[in-house]
């Protein structure tokens, strides 16, 4: 059965031929690195995990290159780093160790390459040389703006009408610009925001031109699959094509674009201000990772998906009774079975992927679940994590009465060593004027 994939450029599922037939490329805007990941970013770094392991398996592991950017530039990250007196480094590595952190429990591969935007700046000059050189960009006032009404067919991707694109950008009226949808390739950076050298003086570049120049670089003018979140059609995927089309001179940018639908969580939108906002570091504290993972696929990716508690549950319980029924599987990376295969070659079909591996729950097909919930990247420890770290409120107490009992036989080496213990289990005791003892857990 040939690959098929839906394309938000055509809005139709096609077979999927790449450029090259034996090499795969695509690429996913990655996280901006300001604060930790939200469970709804996570979703788009799962959903093109399926799809590189699938693109593995059909065209060989060492010939996709899938590129999956840090945007480590931005002022999300300069506010951050104001904030905490601090240079942007420190906050842009400490977030990239936490995302990788966090999405390696989460079962992700990682990708062929991960640029980041700082170490592109040359190659974001260098198209904006070309853009201004072939009349689709201009200097003005220390910033360079990409001139849309130079671009015939500028809004393919979204097919909003100007209006529409007009409010979406949330454009903002400044005295530089010579139209309203024109949009900022590069700024001017005070003293105190981060900036480098440029033909247009001291500045940083904007959002959009980062993604042109890493994809350029490490995937070619033109490649096969461009994917993020859905909220990126516009202005975010717009304007790369408008740049890398318009340096370049190519009809596309990406032949195929996939979108992941948006993550709600119990039926609302996730805002901090709502109290639902959902980290991956605090939810892999109560779930183990694998089911994190598997409660994203029960969705389609396009799909929106509504997190909540009640699906986590079931999903612990149907993986729990899926790992005790697999088969021992010894190979580093299993294959996905035939039935599953099929259903992500379909528009990456994981419902219909995980009704084919409650299908292959039966005697018989143990080896064939066993692999192919290995290829898709679950690991199988499903014991709670906060097993790891509960205490038994019995031992301690019983510790703390022995202890009493010591001190008041003045044997102050076994007091300690009681201490010591408790020390080891995480807990912090302190005696009390009144001869009791109170403790805490201190995690
Ligand atoms: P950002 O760091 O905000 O640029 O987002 C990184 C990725 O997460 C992008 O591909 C976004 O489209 C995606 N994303 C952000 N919020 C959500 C959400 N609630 N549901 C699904 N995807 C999201
Ligand atoms: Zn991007």
């Amino acid at each position: 059965m040939p690959l098929r994939l839906y394309n938000t450029l055509t809005r139709s599922k096609e077979d999927f031929t790449p450029l090259d037939p034996n090499n795969v490329r695509m690429y996913v805007c990655g996280p901006t690195v300001w604060d930790y990941a939200h469970i709804g970013n996570a979703r788009p770094v799962i959903v093109f995990d399926v799809l590189f392991r699938l693109l593995r398996q059909i065209y060989g592991a060492s010939h996709v290159r899938y590129v999956r950017n840090i945007t480590d530039v931005d002022d999300k990250i300069n506010a951050k780093a104001r904030e905490e007196g601090v240079p942007i480094a420190q906050v842009t590595e400490r977030t990239t160790k936490q995302f990788h952190a966090d999405i390696a429990a989460l079962g992700v591969l990682p990708p062929t390459v991960e640029p980041r935007a700082t170490e592109h700046i040359a190659e974001m000059i260098a198209i904006i040389e070309r853009l201004i050189a072939n009349g689709h960009a201009y200097a003005a006032d220390g910033h360079v703006l990409f001139n849309v009404p130079s671009m015939k067919d500028y809004g393919q991707l979204s097919r909003r009408s100007l209006d529409e694109m007009l409010a979406g950008a949330r454009v903002d009226v400044a005295p530089y610009k010579r139209g309203d949808m024109d949009f900022v390739l590069w700024k001017p950076s005070d003293d105190d925001t981060p900036g480098w050298h440029s033909p247009w003086g001291r500045g940083r570049p904007g959002w959009h031109i980062e993604c042109s120049a890493m994809s350029w670089k490490h995937l070619g003018e033109v490649f096969d699959i461009h994917g993020g979140g859905i909220d990126l059609v516009f202005p975010h995927h717009e304007n790369e094509i408008a740049q890398t089309r318009c340096a370049f001179g190519h009809s596309v940018m990406a032949n195929v674009w996939m979108h992941n639908g948006f993550l709600q969580v119990e039926g609302q939108k996730m805002s901090k201000s709502l109290g639902n906002f959902l980290t991956i570091h605090d939810l892999l504290k109560d779930w183990p990772g694998d089911v994190l993972r598997f409660n994203m696929l029960r969705t389609h990716y396009r799909q929106p998906i509504d997190w909540t508690l009640k699906s986590l549950e079931e999903s612990w319980r149907i993986l729990e009774g899926f790992f005790n029924n697999a088969g021992a599987v010894h190979a580093e990376a299993g294959r996905i079975g035939k039935a599953v295969l099929e259903a992500l070659s379909d528009d990456l079909n994981t419902p219909k992927a995980i009704a084919e591996l409650h299908a292959l729950d039966r005697p018989g097909a143990q080896n064939e679940l066993g692999e192919t919930l290995k290829a898709l990247g679950f690991v199988g420890n499903l014991s709670s994590p906060k097993a790891e770290t509960a205490v038994d409120e019995a031992t301690v107490n019983g510790l703390i009465s022995a202890r009493l009992d010591a001190r008041k036989a003045k044997n102050w080496a076994e007091s300690d060593r009681i201490r010591d213990e408790l020390a080891k289990m995480g807990i912090a005791i302190k005696d009390n004027k009144d001869g009791t003892t109170s403790w805490e857990l201190k995690r």
